[in-house]
């Protein structure tokens, strides 16, 4: 029993297939199973293509996790110096001795 390819309504398809053999190929070609036409721009930069389930292309999500350890270097550094307060009293007590 053959049917028309709901896709692209040209080729005959078997009653168990979806779609065409035709479509099959473009689709697996697109890498994207959900949307075939819609590609969505890195929204940092909007010159790339954004990856599968991110807002940003690989670029910016590089640039975006370089951000992220750099700031948890910096809480590591903040931390660090409220760990020390002793050197800042030392400092406010001397000022006000004057
Ligand atoms: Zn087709
Ligand atoms: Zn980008």
């Amino acid at each position: 029993m053959l049917k028309k390819c709901p896709i692209c309504e040209l080729n005959y398809i078997r009653g168990n297939e979806t779609m065409c053999r035709v479509c099959a190929a473009e689709r697996s070609k697109r890498h994207s199973p959900k949307s075939e036409e819609e590609i969505i721009m890195c929204s940092e930069c909007g010159e790339n293509p954004a990856l599968p389930g991110h807002d940003l292309c690989e670029d910016c999500l590089k640039e975006q996790k370089r951000q992220a350890n750099l700031e948890v270097l910096a809480d590591k550094i903040r931390a660090d110096e409220a760990d020390d307060p002793l050197e800042e009293d030392i400092s406010e007590s001397a000022d006000e001795e004057e």
